[in-house]
């Protein structure tokens, strides 16, 4: 059975659209596309989990924005995150610290990579406020679309 492919590349297509507004001179359908970008980036697109692992590495498991978290690290993220190298030649990346105390619910003896695979094999859980900001990306986007149309035919 052949799945259609999903289109991907919103935050390109966002920055895209949000440029060649701003250099249009359509300045709030470029502010308000940019906003949609953000909220895209933080609370939709889908990305790797950024709190820090036993192996003191960003967690990739799957999660839903830079404000989102896999399920075995929800309600992990406390304050702000740090920008930590990784070994001598890795590139830096954001990272929250894994908080004093909690550890990362794991059977003895198992190891990192098993614990990981358990945590990808699954899609992320869509809560309820993660549709709410779904909901509320697309229509910015609508609106942003409407705006940014309306300039056109009137200019
Ligand atoms: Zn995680």
């Amino acid at each position: 059975m052949a799945r259609r492919k999903k289109f991907r590349a919103w935050g390109l297509a966002l920055t895209a659209a949000a440029s060649f507004a701003f250099v249009q001179d359509r300045w709030l359908a470029g502010l308000v596309l940019s906003g949609v970008l953000v909220l895209y980036l933080v609370f939709v697109r889908k990305t790797g989990c950024r709190v820090q692992t036993l192996t003191d590495r960003p967690c990739s498991n799957s999660a839903r924005g830079y404000a989102g978290t896999c399920k075995l690290h929800t309600g992990s993220k406390q304050g702000m995150p740090v920008l930590r190298a990784l070994g001598m030649f890795g590139s830096p990346r954001l990272m929250w610290l894994r908080p004093e105390g909690v550890q990362v619910p794991r059977r003895a003896g198992q190891p990192v990579s098993a614990m990981r695979e358990v945590g990808t094999a699954e899609p992320p859980a869509r809560t309820g406020r993660e549709t709410i900001m779904l909901w509320v990306t697309i229509s910015g986007v609508v609106v942003a679309v409407a705006a940014f149309l309306r300039d056109l035919i009137a200019g």
